[in-house]
Parts: structure tokens; sequence; C-alpha cells
């Protein structure tokens, strides 16, 4: 069976033809080839042609090769699956549906099957999806495959090419860790046990030590008969374990489910942490980052920083005058304006609610955050934001405080807001800072 890899030995996968951003639907249902029409269109930037028969997505091959194709496996008029021949002789990778699966045909043709769906489950249609997202993906996740047997990573790797996912290969448990290190954007490793410097096991414990399972997602792999092999890796910090020979497909459903659970998790974070109208933190993820800074800069020599409030002036007149929505967008072009001036990782940037935002600046002397709080004042002021057929002009208020590292995050907040109220009370569109006062 070809896709059991060890014992084929095929590694001339197609890879997805990076140029090309047209893929072909083959399918002669109208109901699920309008669907996916829609679904991929949704999802993807690639331009997906739609065709009903053999003959039709011949005659096109002829004209132009497609980075992939989404095909049924029996067409009215091919119901023998020839057009997984036909598309094989045309190099074109294929993700497969069908109502039944002939394994003979499957087998035949394995090396330009990227993956296969029983259209007989609910989620076929979302796992078809995501399957076309990540081929046509122009950056897929990076995983990384060790193993100190050439081989062995040589199996997975080009079954990791086939599914378009980016791959970096490592001989021993320390190289992994030094490929790790250097490449933050590596998301899973899969890794064999015997290894002769560290065993996949030590090597997953010394993953975690450094990242946690939310950042990085490890799957063990091995040919040994232990049956606790498993159990020692998942104790380890694994979060799932194959036994080789493995059949391809269940390396493909493990680390396509990994890889799915880390983006949920990412995706429930971003929606925990963040403002939904501006991406910037919310008030809660903004205090979980100011405990951790304030620790931070305490356990520093020399640890300084500063809070800041910054408050739309007079806000309520721009609901009043222009509309809600009017405000919305000044609120995301306020954020939009923070986001851009500090982009140096100094400054955390959070919405405290309505027309409020913090931020809290780390390591900067007070003359340099003074700079800065001063120069995003201005800059927003000469803002003429877009709406309608106007412009709407707007200042905003800035109070700042000094931290005092051995007072609490709430203590510094209220520094900074009596800044702020001398701000406002001073006349509005300037900045107040006790640094400044302690100069004098
Ligand atoms: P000041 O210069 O003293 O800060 O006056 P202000 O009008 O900016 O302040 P005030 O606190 O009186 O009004 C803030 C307004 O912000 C009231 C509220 O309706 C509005 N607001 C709060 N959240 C949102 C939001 O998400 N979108 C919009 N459009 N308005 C909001
Ligand atoms: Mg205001
Ligand atoms: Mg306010």
């Amino acid at each position: 069976m070809s896709l059991v890899h060890a014992a084929d030995g095929k590694s001339d996968t197609i890879r997805f033809a990076a140029k090309s951003r047209v893929i072909f639907l083959i399918e002669d249902s109208e109901a699920l080839g309008r669907l996916l029409m829609h679904r991929i269109a949704q999802q993807t930037d690639v331009e997906v042609k739609w065709f009903k028969t053999y003959r039709e997505a011949q005659s096109a091959l002829n004209g132009q090769r497609p980075a992939l194709a989404v095909s049924r496996l029996s067409l009215p008029d091919a119901i023998h699956g020839e057009i997984l021949e036909l598309l094989a002789g045309h190099e074109v990778p294929v993700i497969l549906c069908t109502a039944t699966l002939n394994r003979a045909v499957r087998d035949r043709f394995a090396a330009n099957i990227v993956d296969y769906f029983l259209l007989d489950a609910q989620s076929t249609l979302d796992s078809i999806v995501s399957t076309v997202v990540r081929f046509t993906q122009t950056v897929a996740p990076p995983v990384l495959v060790v193993d100190d047997s050439a081989t062995g990573r040589t199996v997975l790797v080009d079954l990791l090419n086939r599914q378009n996912y980016r791959t970096f290969e490592a001989a021993s448990g320390k190289e992994a860790l030094k490929l790790l290190a250097t490449h933050p954007d590596i998301q899973l490793v899969i890794t064999d046990y015997h290894m002769a410097d560290m065993d996949g096991h030590m090597l997953t414990q010394e993953i975690r030590t450094r990242f946690a399972p939310d950042r990085i997602r490890v799957i063990g792999i091995s040919s040994s008969s232990d049956p606790f092999l498993s159990a020692s890796f998942l104790k380890a910090g694994a979060s799932d374990f194959v036994y080789r020979p493995f059949i391809a497909e269940e390396v493909q459903y493990r680390i396509q489910s990994n890889l799915q659970t880390l983006e949920q998790m990412r995706n429930l974070r971003f929606m925990a942490e963040r403002d939904p109208l501006t991406g910037l933190y919310n008030r809660r993820a903004f205090f979980e980052q100011a405990y951790t800074i304030l620790d931070e800069l305490c356990g520093q020599a020399d640890g300084e920083g500063t809070v800041a409030i910054l408050d739309i002036d007079h806000f309520k007149r721009v609901n009043d005058n222009y509309g809600h929505d009017a405000g919305d967008k000044v609120i995301k072009a306020v954020a939009r304006m923070l986001a851009d001036h500090c982009q140096d990782g100094t400054t955390t940037i959070a919405r405290f609610g309505g027309e409020e935002f913090v931020l809290l600046f780390k390591g900067l002397p007070y003359k340099a955050v003074q700079a800065r709080c001063e120069e995003i004042r201005a800059t927003i002021a000469k803002l003429a934001i877009p709406y309608d057929s106007s412009a709407i002009n707007l200042t905003v208020s800035i109070g700042a405080a000094i931290l005092q590292l051995g007072e609490g995050i709430d203590n510094n907040l209220n520094a900074a807001d009596q800044m702020l109220y001398m701000a406002k009370n001073g006349g509005r569109n300037r900045l107040v800072y006790d640094a400044v006062f302690c100069e004098n």
C-alpha cells in the first residue's frame, strides 16, 4: 500500500506550484460544487475553476496546469477514477472526494494525492476546505523532524512536503533545540525515540522546559515494540505518539489535528485578550502583562518605566455629531496610530474602555517616553479622518506617571489618571507627565 511510505519508498511528491494561483474543482454535483466554490473563495485568495466532467477538465488541463485539483473520483463520463490518471499525467496534486474509496485506484496514484475525503461525514467539507487553505498558503506552518536516521527523516519530510508544510530536519536532540531557538515559527516537532545524544523522551522534556504546549506541539514516533513508550512520551509533554511502521493517513491526521488545536488555542487566546474593535489588548490582559512587567523591572538594578493614559478629547461630540459608527472609526484610527508609534517592543498598548487607552513603557528613559507621547499627541491632532463627505478632527489628552516599582499597578494607574485629569483641566490636547515635575 503506497501511503505506507516506509514500505513503498516513493519520495517523488509533487509540490505546490507556488506560481500558480489557480485551482481546479472537478465536481459533478451542482450543490457540492457551489458550496465548495463559495467556501474556498471565502477562505483563500486563489482562483477556482469549476469543471463538471472529465472531458471539460481534460481540455482545460491542456491549456493550464493548476496548483491543485479538488476532484471527485468518479465523474459522469469517467466512472472508474480515470481523472486521477489524467491529473497525475499533468503532475497536478489532488485532493480527492469520493463516495466510496477504491483502494487499488488510490494506491496507484498515491504520489499525487494530497489527501482524500469520504463524502459521508458532516465535517468533510470543513476538512476539504482547510486542506485547500493549507495547501495554497504561501507560508505554510513549519514542522521540525528529528531523527538520527536520514531515511527516517526523509519518509516524514516527504509526507509533510506533500501536504505543503515547510520542514526543518535535525539529526540529534541538540541540533533540534538549536533550530527551535533560532526558528520561533516552528509549531510542531516530530521526534524519533532512539537517538544517540538525547532520546526523544528527553528531547520532549527539554522542549517543555522552554516552550508551553500552546506554543509547540510534540509528536513522538518510534519503531520500538515497548507498549509503554507512548505513555512515557505523553507524560514528558508530547501531545501525541505514533508507532512505526505507520500509515501515512494516520500521521497526516495527527499532524493536522495538533496544528488545528494550536490554532484554536491561539484564536481563543486572541479573543480572550483582545478588544474586538481595535485588536489591542483589553483591560484584563493589560493587568496580567503589567504585573509581569513590573515584576521584571523590579528585578533589574536600573529598571524603569512609565504608565500613560490617553483619552480622546470631547469624544462624545464625535458620536453626537457624526454617529456611533464614526466614533468607532475614530477609536480604530487612534488605536492604529498608537500601534504605529510603538513598534519597538518597549510598549504594551491596551484599550481600557470607551475612548481611553493605556500605554506601559518598559525600559525607556522618561525623556524618550515624553518625546514619544508628544509625537503621538501631535500626530493625532493633525489627523483628518475621512467620514462620509467630511473629515473628523480630534485631539487627545495624555497623563503619564513614572512607574513606582514598589507600588502595584493600580496605584501607578491612579497616578497617571491624576496627570490625565490635570491635562484635561489644563485645556486638553496636551501631555502632563509627573517626571517633568520631579525634574524641576
Ligand atoms: P473628555 O474630553 O472629558 O474625555 O470628554 P469625552 O466626551 O471624551 O468623555 P466622556 O467620558 O464624557 O464620553 C465618552 C463617550 O464615549 C461616551 C460613550 O458613549 C462613548 N463611547 C464609549 N465606548 C464607545 C465605543 O466603543 N464606540 C463609540 N462610538 N463610542 C463609545
Ligand atoms: Mg474622552
Ligand atoms: Mg473617557
